[in-house]
C-alpha cells in the first residue's frame, strides 16, 4: 500500500475536504459543492474559495463549483485521511471506550497528525478491519457493504440486523445521539413493523421499542437480512 509522506499532506481542512468528497464520490457518484457548504456550515463563496485552492494544488479537477472529480493524488490523500480516520475510530472505541456517538468529532482532532508508521501499526493491531465502528467501509472493502440495503428499502416484517451508519449521519452529533439512546447501533436486531409514505416515516421495533424514523434519517441506516 502506498503511503504518503506526512510533509506531502495537504492542511487539515483540505483533508476534510477530501475526505466528505471521497465519500460523496464513492455512494452518489458525483461531488456537490452546496453540500460541502451544508456540512462544514460554511459559506458557498468560502467552499468556492477552497475549491479554487485543492484545483490549483492538483487535488481536484473542475469547472469551479460544477463538475468536480478528485485526481488521482486527490484521492490517495482521501484514501489516507479516511483510513487514519476510521482507524482512530477504533482505537477510540476499542482503547478509550468512547461511546461510538462521540467517536467522530475526537477523531477529527486526531486523524491529522497520525504519521504513516503509526497508521500501519494501528491497523496491524487493530488486525486490518474493514468497516470503521459505524460500519462504513475501509477504502478498497466497499464490497462489504454493499449487500446492506437502507431501511427504506427493506419490506415490513422482514427481520434485519443493523450494519452501518452512514458517514453523513456521523456528522450530525444530533442525530446520531438520538440513534444510540435508542439502541439503533450496528449488530441491532430489527424489523420494520410500519411504513407510511404520505408522511414519509417508517418505525421500527428495537428491543421491544417502537421507534418511527423519517426517511430521510432511514436511508442513512443500512441492515443485513437475517435469514
Ligand atoms: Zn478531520
Ligand atoms: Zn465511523
Amino acid at each position: 500500500m502506498s503511503h504518503y509522506k506526512a510533509s506531502d499532506r495537504p492542511t487539515h481542512t483540505i483533508e476534510d475536504y477530501l475526505m466528505t468528497m471521497h465519500v460523496m464520490d464513492r455512494d452518489y457518484g458525483e461531488i456537490i459543492a452546496a453540500r460541502l457548504a451544508e456540512m462544514f456550515g460554511v459559506t458557498p463563496a468560502t467552499v468556492a474559495m477552497t475549491l479554487k485552492r485543492m484545483e490549483r494544488d492538483n487535488w481536484i479537477t473542475g469547472k469551479g463549483r460544477k463538475d468536480i472529480h478528485l485526481t488521482e493524488t486527490g484521492r490517495t490523500a482521501a484514501h489516507s485521511v479516511i483510513r487514519r480516520h476510521m482507524l482512530t475510530e477504533w482505537l477510540l472505541v476499542k482503547l478509550l471506550k468512547t461511546p461510538i456517538s462521540k467517536t467522530h468529532d475526537e477523531a477529527h482532532g486526531i486523524e491529522h497528525v497520525i504519521s504513516p508508521e503509526l497508521e500501519g501499526r494501528l491497523r496491524d493491531v487493530l488486525e486490518d478491519p474493514k468497516v470503521c465502528p459505524h460500519g462504513n467501509p475501509f477504502p478498497g472493502y466497499e464490497y462489504v457493504t454493499s449487500g446492506w440495503p437502507p431501511l427504506t428499502e427493506i419490506p415490513v416484517g422482514q427481520p434485519v440486523v443493523i450494519r452501518r451508519i452512514h458517514e453523513f449521519a456521523e456528522d450530525n452529533q444530533e442525530l446520531l445521539n438520538y440513534l444510540f439512546e435508542n439502541d439503533i447501533i450496528p449488530g441491532a436486531k430489527t424489523e420494520i413493523v410500519e411504513i407510511l409514505p404520505f408522511n414519509q416515516t417508517l418505525s421500527i421495533r428495537i428491543n421491544q421499542k417502537v421507534i418511527t424514523l423519517g426517511f430521510s434519517t432511514a436511508r442513512f441506516i443500512y441492515a443485513e437480512i437475517s435469514m
